[in-house]
């Protein structure tokens, strides 16, 4: 490839030559999963969303090709370290954070249970930004992944689609009384695919991620002499490109932006076109079957516009009457609601949508006056509730409303996210439609997540109890049998004492902190959010430094508590936390009256890549978000699954790890979340008064009101006055005396080692639940109705 002698290539070079050889396997295999759809015509899914957080492709690829540990041993041979080749590649950041993850992990698993399912997605050109600390401040650079070619993408222009935005809509009367609409002074904008493979694991099968890219139509003129024009429509032309040129890197909160709406058309438009090509090029029969063969599952409300754009589609192009088209369409698509936080929720101004879409306004509109109308004739025990329902109200489209309208399925993502949505958020609507909603607890891939991240686990666990549960991971309790097991514990232990050597030379070598390898590797990784509490985590940190400082010889298990977390660029109050975080370390790391017993990292850049060097090396994993808030939670699985164990809330999917691993395997503290509840609704809750009454809190609230920690004296006095001003909405101090507790029996479990390690192998035994070819299982066949093909 580089006409090189193999002394002269790189590790880059050979990242290349690696993922050219990995994708010539991949071809073949691709080629004929596509074959086979076009002639077996499964009923298929289609996995619609606005992230694929993906991470890295070649090792994954190479893992699930059956090629990666000859790669390994060829790559060592011919002098290479196979790390370091496999770092070459730029970890894609297609996504936030869980919401894009999800999605990558589906389509694993998706290919590697044979089903025919693939997901539709956007090229943004510039991914998640990276996060660079300056000052302890976080900043962020653009992340320009495409600046080197990306081996794993194929561009298919024969296959690019017109997308139309904007214009006028004029009805027309035919002949026969019907309508038409003709859409005049549209900007059009080319949905360029560019199609990723997704390789399932040993079994042959390849799927694909489709991403589309916007780019300028070009006129036939253009195209053909002059190209001078394409010059005098830059601004043009940029403006169109921008439709994929950034991911909003804002997670857990809406914004209402055009460009953002456009992106959400874009994807959704490109998607339904190609979906309906394959549709009747393959199939061959009336679109009223369409739901016999199609389902889309939407992730979150980002794509919903696809309900109104399928029905334009039947409507306007394919010539149905509203009656029938709405008959497809609710047959087609499935919903997943992400979050119950109300700023997550995606309410678009009217005038906004008509502008973009006019045409799916229009559409949306009459969807709303007759899911009105319906509840009031037919439903008139919900008549005081149709403001709260409708798709329309207050001047503002309610997209989760829209949604679930739409859909045949609405489903949350654990069983606690479920029961809130059924109960209170989206109360009215199960009234209505109590058979749409349902529960699909999220999962992981144990491929990514346990097989390629924690190999020497991997290989002791396939050791103990043979290999089966690679495949069924659901057979990891056979480990269960070893909990008592020395030998094996002592094994496991020395596994972890290997990952974590690794994790701190990366410490060392990346931030020039020396940390304790013995110590407890306590690890908060996710996204920066209130709701997530990492301030809670930090005033744990400030707590113990306060100990420390009062009592020197205290008697604790030396720590280091290890951070992960990007804040979108505008949240303010996250930034600050931040930046407390870095300081805090900043004096812990270097105080000598401290500095054995306690660390602080902090790690920039938080990603999948990132994710996957810490995971294996962690002791404890932090799930401590306010009960209630976090729908389901995905980096508490993959930490359960590499081993460590869980100080967390009764939230989301720790409340059904604990009630696999039971009580003494697990740290749960704090509010559950019905007194969570009960205090939004009673306004019983007084922050002052743990503020004023718990000296542990008063101190470390003056501390940053007083510029203890800071060297620009007033640093922290907009926390300390935040938390009291909104009264704590998330039960931070409230919280503050049980999580300290907890956490001091985290530290006395921790001393007695056999203990510890029988409870990290008892997580790890129950961590098979958790494997998203479950998930999956689950959709399929509750969902999707789709059936596994043999190949
Ligand atoms: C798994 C994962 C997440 C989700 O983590 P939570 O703790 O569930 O919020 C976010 N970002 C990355 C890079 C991940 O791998």
């Amino acid at each position: 490839m580089f006409s090189k002698s193999m002394t002269d290539a790189s590790n880059r070079d050979l990242y290349y030559v690696v993922s050219a050889i990995t994708n010539e396997e991949i071809n073949k295999n691709w080629l004929r999963s596509e074959k086979y759809y076009q002639k077996q015509k499964p009923k298929q899914v289609y996995y619609l969303s606005m992230e694929f957080l993906i991470g890295r492709l070649l090792e994954s690829n190479l893992l699930n090709s059956g090629m990666w540990e000859v790669c390994n041993k060829t790559l060592t041979k011919l002098g290479f370290e196979p790390a370091r080749v496999y770092k070459e590649e730029h970890d894609p950041g297609l996504g936030n954070g869980g919401l894009g993850r999800l999605a990558a992990c589906f389509l694993d698993s998706m290919a590697t249970m044979q089903y025919p399912g693939h997901g539709y997605g956007i090229r943004y050109r510039y991914g998640m930004f990276e996060q660079r600390f300056i000052n302890g401040y976080q900043t962020e650079l653009p992340d320009y992944w495409l600046k080197d070619p990306y081996p794993w993408e194929t561009r298919k222009p024969e296959e690019a689609f017109e997308i139309e935005f904007g214009g006028k809509v004029h009805m027309l009367k035919r002949d026969d009384g019907t309508l038409e609409f003709k859409y005049e002074d549209t900007d059009k904008v080319l949905a360029m695919p560019y199609d990723v493979p997704v390789v399932g694991y040993q079994n042959k099968v390849v799927n694909t991620l489709r991403l589309w890219s916007a780019e300028p139509v070009m006129t036939g003129e253009e195209k053909q002499h002059d190209e001078s024009q394409y010059y005098q429509q830059l601004e043009h032309h940029h403006s169109i490109e921008q439709i994929s040129g950034i991911l909003y890197p804002d997670d857990s909160s809406e914004e209402g932006k055009r460009l953002r709406i456009k992106q959400q058309y874009f994807l959704v438009a490109a998607s339904l076109r190609k979906i309906i090509n394959d549709y009747k090029a393959n199939v061959r029969q009336s679109l009223l079957h369409l739901p016999e063969k199609v389902v889309i599952q939407i992730n979150d409300t980002h794509p919903s516009l696809a309900i109104p754009e399928l029905m334009r589609i039947l409507m306007d192009e394919e010539g149905f009457s509203w009656e029938k088209s709405w008959e497809i369409t609710t047959k087609v698509f499935a919903y997943t609601n992400h979050t119950i936080l109300s700023e997550a929720l995606e309410k678009w101004p009217i005038a906004m949508i008509q502008s973009l879409v006019p045409r799916l306004y229009m559409i949306i509109d009459e969807i709303n006056e007759r899911f009105c109308q319906s509840i009031w004739l037919d439903h008139p025990a919900l008549r005081d509730n149709i403001h709260e329902m409708a798709v329309i109200a207050d001047g503002q489209i309610h997209m989760a409303r829209l949604a679930i309208v739409g859909s045949f399925s609405v489903n949350g993502v654990a069983k606690l996210h479920t029961q809130i949505l059924k109960t209170q958020e989206m109360k009215n609507f199960y009234t209505l439609y109590p058979s749409k909603f349902n529960n699909k607890t999220n999962g992981i891939t144990h491929r990514r997540w346990l097989l390629m991240t924690n190999p020497r686990l991997a290989t002791l666990i396939s050791d103990t109890i043979g290999p089966r549960w690679v495949h069924r991971p659901r057979e990891l309790t056979h480990l269960l049998r070893y909990a008592k097991d020395r030998p094996l514990l002592d094994k496991l232990d020395q596994i972890k004492q290997e990952n974590k050597k690794e994790l701190a030379h990366y410490i060392h070598q990346t931030t020039g902190i020396k940390v304790d390898e013995q110590s407890i590797f306590d690890v908060q990784i996710k996204r920066l959010h209130e709701y997530k509490r990492q301030l809670l985590n930090i005033f744990h940190v400030i707590y113990l430094y306060n100990e420390l400082k009062e009592n020197p010889h205290l008697d604790i298990t030396p720590r280091t508590f290890i951070f992960g977390a990007k804040a979108a660029p505008s949240y303010y109050f996250a930034k600050e936390v931040i930046k407390l975080i870095n300081t805090v370390a900043s004096i812990v790391n270097y105080d000598p009256d401290v500095k054995h017993k306690l660390k602080v990292v902090f790690l920039e850049n938080y990603n999948v890549s990132l994710a996957e060097k810490i995971i294996p090396a962690a002791d404890l994993s932090e799930q401590i978000s306010t009960a209630g808030k976090e729908a389901s939670g995905t980096g508490n699985m993959k930490m359960m699954m590499n081993g460590a164990l869980t100080i967390g809330t009764l939230d989301g999917a720790n409340i059904e790890i604990k009630n696999l691993v039971g009580d003494p395997n697990i740290f749960i503290f704090g509010l559950r979340s019905e007194e969570v509840f009960e205090y939004y609704q009673n306004g019983e809750y007084k922050a002052n008064e743990f503020y004023q009454n718990d000296e542990r809190i008063t101190q470390i609230l003056h501390q940053l009101r007083d510029g203890h920690f800071g060297h620009q004296g007033a640093e922290f006095k907009d926390i300390y006055y935040h938390i009291l001003s909104t009264n704590d909405p998330y039960f931070i101090l409230k919280d503050f005396e049980a999580y300290v507790e907890t956490q001091q029996l985290v530290d006395q479990a921790y001393r007695t080692k056999g203990k510890w390690l029988s409870k990290s192998l008892v997580n790890i035994a129950h961590s098979g639940k958790f494997s998203s070819d479950r998930t999956i299982q689950e959709y399929a066949t509750g969902i999707w109705k789709i059936n596994q093909y043999k190949t």
